[in-house]
């Protein structure tokens, strides 16, 4: 697939926001971001692809960091080296279990697009792709998750001094691209709205 099919950006603060429709094992950036377990243990979906592209280190720096911390709890964020994938690191995060989004789930996945900003910043790293965190084996709906995830990112390129200056996400289908385009264009005429006011 090519990473570079259907893609959006827009230019915010000093920075740029994109969408991207792709595979994010593919795609580059100085950190790629994982939607990781707490154990750091692998497993499927874009968590799987990208331990399968990236090389047996990347693993064996996660059995490292949680023989140090335990585990990683949802909403925090952790970073390895990216090992053969197209990246300088990997940033690990875990977001939350989606159950009926009254369990704090919005305030975990914001967490979890929040920190790992927060790694690629302490790390002085320049661009960030993110898969759309949750929506897989954690059940979040797509559309909620993607309210939760735009307006932490746009809020984020609006702040000044910032690091990052290139952020977005790499959305598997077609389906989660639309959705996510949706939800910014949505957001982007209520800004327009309250402008005008
Ligand atoms: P979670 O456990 O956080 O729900 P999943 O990996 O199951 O994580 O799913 C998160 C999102 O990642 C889903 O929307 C899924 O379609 C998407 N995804 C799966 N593989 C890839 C990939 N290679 N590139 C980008 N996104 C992917």
């Amino acid at each position: 697939m090519d990473p570079t099919q259907r893609q959006l950006e827009r230019s915010i603060g000093n920075g740029r926001l994109f969408l991207a429709r792709g595979d994010l094992t593919r795609f580059p950036a100085e950190a790629l971001v994982n939607a990781a377990n707490s154990a750091l243990a692998g497993g499927g979906g874009v968590d799987g692809a990208l331990h399968r592209a990236g090389g047996p280190r990347i693993m064996a720096e996660c059995r490292e960091l949680i023989a140090r911390i335990g585990r990683l709890e949802p909403g925090a964020a952790v970073a390895t080296t990216a090992g053969t994938l197209p990246a300088r690191y990997l940033i690990h995060t875990v977001g939350p279990v989606y159950r009926d989004g009254t369990r704090g789930e919005p305030a975990v996945l914001a967490s979890a697009y929040r920190s790992s900003l927060g790694v690629a910043e302490e790390l002085g790293l320049g661009s960030v792709a993110f898969p759309s965190i949750s929506t897989g084996v954690y059940g979040y709906p797509l559309e909620a998750a993607a309210e939760v995830a735009l307006p932490v990112l746009l809020q984020y390129l609006a702040e000044n001094g910032r690091s990052v200056r290139r952020v977005g996400l790499v959305l598997f289908s077609d389906d989660a691209f639309d959705c996510y385009e949706r939800v910014l264009r949505r957001l982007e005429a209520s800004v327009e709205a309250r402008a005008g006011d």
